[in-house]
């Protein structure tokens, strides 16, 4: 996982619990907790710090994952406003993430190890979005939709009926226009 990831994730514990909690956080998990944004880190490096601010802060893990999402979207687009320039609704945007932002994410970051995702539009307020990863990590996926959602001021549901963790060789992801 990329460093940037980590960066936004200390970000949204200082924010959300203080410094003293990150330090402790790092601390639990005996690492130093210094990451350059385009540096790859170990995935197993990011699953134990959300073990241990799940530990930290009583909040299921899968909670956290996905209010990191929606954060994580905040952190990224800020960092790289030309991602979220270019499309002015959510659903292009949406539809933007495998073909363009995905293309310029590589540009930026070597080997970034990127989910796969196709879509599927059966209506005018839905898309599917087919989510494809070993990382499985669908839920932090789902957080970024609801971070793109936040950011276009858009009103949505997802639904998520066929899932990876639940023995699926992939995801679906219906993203419901309100
Ligand atoms: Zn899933």
């Amino acid at each position: 996982m990329k460093g940037v990831v980590f960066n936004v994730l200390e970000e949204m514990v200082i924010e959300q619990c203080g410094m003293l909690a990150w330090n402790e956080i790092l601390e639990a998990q005996e690492i130093e907790g210094i990451y350059t944004a385009g540096e790859s880190y170990p995935d197993e490096e990011l699953f134990g710090l959300v073990g241990s601010i799940s530990a930290k802060t009583e909040i299921p893990a899968e909670t956290l994952v996905g209010a990191f999402g929606e954060r994580l979207f905040k952190g990224l687009s800020e960092r790289n406003p030309v991602f979220i320039e270019a499309e002015s609704t959510l659903k292009g945007f949406l539809k933007s993430v495998h073909d363009v932002i995905h293309i310029e994410v590589r540009k930026l970051y070597e080997n970034p190890n990127l989910p796969d995702f196709e879509y599927e539009e059966d209506a005018d307020n839905t898309l599917l979005m087919r989510y494809r990863s070993p990382r499985k990590l669908c839920i932090l996926a789902e957080g970024l939709i609801r971070g793109a959602a936040y950011h276009y001021d858009t009103a949505i549901e997802i639904e998520h009926p066929v899932c990876m963790h639940k023995g699926a060789d992939h995801c679906d992801l219906i993203v419901r226009f309100l």
